[in-house]
């Protein structure tokens, strides 16, 4: 990847033996491998077997997860708040966990819709809940620094599983619930 990043370097026209650009292949190489290390992670080992059992049946709510990603489109970062709530059906997983998740996801070449639907996924997969409702609001960086579509620049996504999906009281209440804690 060093390589690609000098190439890229030497296409822009600038000469990658100047002193400020001289070690910048290896930093761009390590940063994106950061930025991406969520293909080399496993929920399996995320989790770690922290899930434990409940009696309990009310909502679970994480909300205003810091959420950094990069879109698969032009490689620029969007980055937001993601929303996370479910309802344990006689499991509930560590609170912790669910911000890592989301890392996981976010830690790949995205879109938005699919990264909203991956957590929505993997938390119903790993919880067994009785619904699971992803909110993720993010500002698209290809969007605001090439000066077009401005308007556009911030997206609300949305995933809905289970009770949440089948009843609007239910996902009415998460809503209602992410919007006061948010201000
Ligand atoms: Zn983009």
């Amino acid at each position: 990847m060093e390589e690609q990043y000098r190439a890229i370097i030497q296409a822009l026209g600038e000469n990658p033996e100047r002193e400020g650009l001289l070690r910048t292949p290896h930093r761009a190489a390590r940063a994106m491998e950061f930025l991406t290390q969520g293909y080399r992670q496993d929920v399996r080992k995320i989790v770690n077997d922290a899930i434990f059992t409940t009696s309990n049946s009310e909502m679970v709510i994480v909300k205003d997860i810091e959420l950094y990603s990069l879109c698969e489109h032009h490689l620029l970062p969007f980055l937001g708040r993601a929303h996370v709530a479910y309802i344990p059906d006689g499991k509930v997983i560590g609170l912790s966990k669910i911000p890592r998740i989301v890392d996981m996801y976010a830690r790949r070449l995205q879109i938005q819709e699919n990264l909203t639907q991956q957590i929505g996924h993997c938390i119903q997969e790993v919880t067994g809940a009785r619904g699971v409702a992803v909110v993720i609001e993010a500002k698209h960086l290809c969007a605001m620094m090439r000066g077009v579509e401005k308007q556009n620049s911030s997206m609300t996504t949305s995933m809905m599983l289970g009770v949440f999906h089948d009843d609007p009281r239910t996902r009415t209440e998460f809503l209602t619930l992410i919007r006061r804690m948010g201000d």
